[in-house]
This record gives structure tokens, sequence and C-alpha cells, in this order.
């Protein structure tokens, strides 16, 4: 019947349209461009969204490249090399980073110092060969640990002679910080960067609304213990034992020291999440706050009132600050406790 071949006719036609413009939808999404590259020792992945993604991971990248040419310690010549060899430097993102450094130094008693870098050395976590050091070269370098003995100005730095240091706990942070702003430059609106696991978030999701930040599970990193959701701008930073350690003699050993004592620092945390507006504060604070332990990580919380915490702590708990409440969602069948301070 010739109406109904028309009705066939009429109806694939739709089909067809419907198909089409379902291709359209397809390829109307804004651009997602991605990248990864290894620096500061770490795999980075970067994502930028809309039409000047490339370009804006092209910025970043760069921006990374170059901060960890001049961060890298032992490269003769980079802005830290010259530091550690008794030379003023002037250079900006080093001052920047100093200054974070001294606040956070001041706010944890000392807990946090990047001059305990000799003995992040000795311990084999610069070239990976890993070893216990002697009591007595332990306490030989502990004499040149103190970054109140650091000269910070507004045009300048230098350390005293046989001192040395690194940004390690903090660079991530700032790098990642900076990168963000090298792609908002390059006219990107929208993005993320996972410096190993330490998250920058750049505007709002290419799709409106918060960023979902996967936080590892510290006991198990296939997993994680659930997600983060945070808006535009935001850092979520960790640190913790189980990121690098070595075993000897059956005993673990991990890379986030006591600067007082010149051995891993006995925390009685796992792993320390700080989300913060400010990435090199958050980087610096999550290194400080493992090292200080629950009780006074809380504390400080509280004092200072500027960042939020999520701490997984060694005996298996989530401890979350009020911030947090509506903003973390837990894996479905997470077998953790969650807490929340008084
Ligand atoms: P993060 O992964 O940010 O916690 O930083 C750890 C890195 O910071 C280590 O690999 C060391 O290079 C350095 N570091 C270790 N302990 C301390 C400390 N107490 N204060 C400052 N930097 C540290
Ligand atoms: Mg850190």
């Amino acid at each position: 019947m010739p109406s109904t071949r028309n009705t066939r006719r009429f109806c694939s036609l739709l089909i067809s349209f419907a198909l089409l413009l379902g291709l359209c939808a397809c390829s109307l999404p804004p651009g997602k461009s991605s990248c990864t590259l290894f620096a500061m020792d770490t795999y980075m992945s970067l994502t930028a969204y809309g039409e000047n993604a490339e370009a804006g991971l092209e910025a970043a990248a760069d921006t990374l490249r170059s901060l960890d040419k001049l961060l890298e310690p032992e490269t003769e010549g980079s802005a830290v090399y010259r530091l550690n060899h008794g030379e003023t430097v002037q250079d900006e993102a080093v001052l920047s980073m100093l200054h974070t450094c001294e606040a956070v130094f001041e706010a944890s008693g000392g807990a946090f110092d990047p001059t305990v870098y000799p003995i992040v050395k000795v311990w084999g976590f610069v070239d990976a060969q890993y070893r216990v050091p002697t009591e007595a070269e332990i306490q030989t370098l502990l004499e040149c640990v103190d970054f109140a003995q650091v000269t910070v100005t507004n045009t300048g730095a230098g350390l005293p002679d046989g001192m040395a240091l690194n940004f390690g706990a903090v660079a991530k942070g700032y790098a990642a910080q900076h990168a963000a702003d090298a792609m908002r430059a390059a006219g990107v609106e929208s993005g993320i960067l996972s410096l190993g696991g330490n998250v920058q978030t750049l505007g709002e999701k290419p799709s409106g609304g918060l960023w979902e930040i996967a936080v590892q599970d510290p006991f198990d990193e296939s997993v994680s213990v659930g997600t983060l959701s945070v808006g535009g701008g935001t850092a979520v930073i960790t640190s913790g034992s189980y990121r690098r350690f070595f075993e000897q003699d059956g005993k673990t050993y991990h890379h986030i020291f006591d600067p007082r004592s010149g051995y891993p620092c006995d925390s009685d945390l796992r792993s320390v999440t700080v989300v913060c507006q400010d990435g090199a504060l958050a980087d610096a604070l999550s290194t400080a706050l493992f090292v200080l332990g629950e009780e006074a990580a809380l504390r400080l919380q509280a004092e200072l009132d500027t960042f939020e915490l999520l701490l997984i702590t060694e005996d298996g708990r989530i401890v979350l600050t009020g911030g947090l409440s509506d903003v973390f969602t837990p894996r479905k069948d997470s077998p953790y406790v969650l807490s929340y301070p008084q």
C-alpha cells in the first residue's frame, strides 16, 4: 500500500534526521584536550576544555617544565642549586615559595622545614639509593637544619654556609596553581591538573557545576575512599607515608621527616588531604600536618580556618573538618568510619 510505503519512508527520514541530530549533538560539547608529562619526579596529567584547550595545555606544560628546571636542587645552575651553594637568589617563584614555607614553618612550630633536605638526601630519597644512615651522620646533618636561619626578603634570599633546602613539599602545589594561571591566560576557562594526585582545578566543569575529586585510599592505592566536590580554583593536595618508602630489615621508612629527629616522622596519620584556594599553601600544609599528627593538625585547622582537612588515620578512620561535611561522598562499600572533630 502506497500510504504505508510513504509512512515508512517518512519514518526512516525521521530516524535519519534524528541520527544526524544525535551525531551533531555528540560533536557539539566543548573540545576536551589532555596531555601527560613527567616533571618534578612526578607523572602529571593536564586536561583543558574549550576552543583554546590545546594552547592552554602547551602553556601549562611550558610552565611546569620551566619550574622543574628552576627548582631541581641537584642541577648545577638552577635557582635552588645556586641558593644551596651560597648565592643570593632573586627569582620570583623561589621567593614566593620561601614566603609560604616561612608561614608554615612558623605555624607548625618547625615541623615543616625545607632545610631538612640533607637528611632527605642521606636517606636516599633524592637518588633512590635508599639506606638507613648512622646516628652520627644524622646528628651531624641536623646541625644545619633550621629554616629560621634562612634570610628571606621581598628582593632576595640566602642560606648560611652548609645549609641546603628543597621545595619538594611545596613545589607541586605552587606549580599546579601557576600552570592553571598559564592555562587561563591562554584563554581556557575550564580545566583540571593532577600532579601525581595533587589536584588543581580551573573554573567550573565544562557542563557547569562542581568537580569531583577522588581521594586515594592510602591502604589500597587501587581504589579511592570517596570523592570531594569542589568549586573552581580549589586545590586538593595529599601527603602520606604510602607515597614513597623503602623497607629494610622488616622496617618501613617513608619520605616525610621529623626535622628535629632526622628520622621519618612517627605520625598517627596515614594521609592528609588539604582543600584550599592556595595550592602552594595547601601543599606545604599537607606535609606539615602529616608530621604534626591528628590532634595538632585539627587544632591548627581550627585556629587558621583558611583550609579544610580530610585525614585518614593509621587506625582506619576518616576525619573531616566541618567545611567538608556536605562535600565528601564516601565510596559505597567503604570500610572506613567517618568522624568529625568537636
Ligand atoms: P609532600 O609529598 O608534599 O608531603 O612532600 C614530601 C617531600 O618534602 C619529601 O620528599 C622531602 O623532599 C620533603 N620533606 C620531607 N619532610 C619534610 C618536612 N618535615 N618539611 C619540609 N619538607 C619535607
Ligand atoms: Mg606537601
